[in-house]
């Protein structure tokens, strides 16, 4: 296990801390690393990833998680999880590139990306990684050429209308073009070693799973009268991360769990995968920002009934990230995040409707709108919870401007 989280700097802290907790000892850290004291930074808790982890092996027991580096590809949590055993799906050369550097086994790590670049499908054959999805007769024209002894998992489409963005759309094979696709493969001399589909991100309606688990379990049975013998099914990501959600969470597990011991049932001789993301990262990473600017701006009128509590006023807060940094899950997840406050402020402060903006003054640049707050001031710090999903891309991904740092914190416990 340690051998792979050699050369992380992990602060040891007092086990339940929460980021409001570190603050002060943050930031003298922060003003000791870098020039300006007023740089956006993430505290990652490696603990909560641990947790999961533990969580995931209780509630899905036949299910080999998969973690997709394209949620949050932090060497923290690459490392956190290639000790706790966990295998990795890769879309692109950097992300393989990052998990092959810290010594994962070629047969942990599968290529996920449906529709690859010829370099990462030329990188993954010089590794050694032989798994990887497709969903289309081109993509197998592509691996046949370069990589023939590749093992393809072909990527089915799901209903996913209900999770809170829409993968299918983009990716997946249809019921009807799955024997086409098979007897293509067939023809062209490749392995389709399993079956594998995604419901797509924080879904909201489990009984989809039943449903792909269904699916898959057909193809195979087509793919058995074409010669082939599968022997892997990889149920994607999707299930829920925050502490709120842990409810659907079991709920979801429930359900997976019927559908496996239905179509695939202990011994079948298939072997479970998930790639789960989201419910690894995003409660674990809080990011710490600072306001930058402070506007004042009229009230909107209020309606006609409605009274107007005296003092009230209306400030728009510039802070020093955005949608085009770490807080672009904004816009991918649709969702209005609430900043904390360092200090829990007296009950007794008046409230004023506050709107955040990032430091670009572009009109997408919004974060949030009319929420209520006591008036804060330039300098100060606020702090954003459940940011660890698709707000930090693999190391060596960034061109041009500079990613938030990232703290890495635990107790000494969990270690
Ligand atoms: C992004 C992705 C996942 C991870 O989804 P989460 O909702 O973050 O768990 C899993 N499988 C595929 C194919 C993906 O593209």
């Amino acid at each position: 296990m340690t051998r792979y989280l050699d050369e992380l700097d992990v602060m040891m802290v007092e086990e339940g801390f929460t980021t409001r907790d570190l603050l002060e000892s943050l930031l003298l850290k922060v003003a000791q690393t870098v020039r300006t004291k007023t740089i956006a930074f993430f505290v990652a808790n490696l603990e909560n990833v641990v947790k999961k982890h533990v969580r995931l092996l209780k509630a899905l027991p036949r299910v080999k998680p998969f973690y997709p580096l394209k949620c949050n590809g932090s060497k923290g949590v690459v490392q956190m999880l290639a000790g706790l055993g966990a295998g990795f799906s890769c879309t692109s050369k950097t992300e393989m590139a990052v998990v092959k550097s810290i010594g994962v086994p070629p047969e942990r790590i599968i290529c996920t990306s449906p529709c690859k670049q010829i370099s990462l499908i030329r990188y993954a054959a010089s590794q050694g990684v032989r798994l990887m999805t497709f969903d289309n007769e081109v993509e197998l024209g592509k691996v046949a050429r370069r990589y023939p002894s590749a093992r393809m998992i072909l990527q089915l489409a799901t209903d996913d209308f209900r999770s809170s963005n829409h993968l299918s759309v983009k990716f997946g094979a249809t019921l009807k073009t799955c024997r086409h696709l098979l007897e293509i493969a067939k023809q062209m001399n490749i392995e389709v070693a399993g079956i594998s589909f995604h419901v797509g991100s924080s879904c909201a309606d489990p009984q989809i799973f039943t449903q792909s688990i269904a699916d898959a379990h057909l193809v195979m049975e087509m793919g058995a009268e074409l010669g082939y013998k599968m022997h892997l099914l990889d149920i994607g990501g999707g299930l829920p991360s925050a502490e709120e959600s842990r409810r659907r969470f079991e709920e979801t597990a429930a359900v997976i769990n019927s559908a496996l011991d239905l179509y695939f049932p202990e011994g079948c001789g298939v072997e479970i995968l998930a790639e789960l993301g989201r419910y690894y990262v995003n409660s674990a990473f809080t990011l710490v920002v600072n306001i930058i600017a402070k506007k004042e701006v009229p009230l909107d009128q209020p309606g006609p009934d409605e009274e107007e509590p005296d003092g009230k006023k209306s400030f728009v807060y510039h802070i020093n990230d955005g949608v085009y940094g770490s807080l672009g899950s904004v816009i991918f997840s649709n969702i209005c995040p609430i900043p904390i406050l360092p200090k829990k402020p007296p009950p007794d402060l008046p409230l004023h409707s506050s709107s955040f903006r990032g430091p670009t003054g572009d009109g997408l640049d919004r974060i949030a709108d009319g929420l209520e707050l006591p008036e804060l001031q330039v300098g100060d710090w606020l702090i954003f919870e459940n940011m660890g999903a698709h707000t930090v891309l693999a190391p060596s991904s960034f061109q041009g401007s500079q990613p938030a740092q990232i703290h890495y914190a635990m107790s000494r416990m969990a270690w």
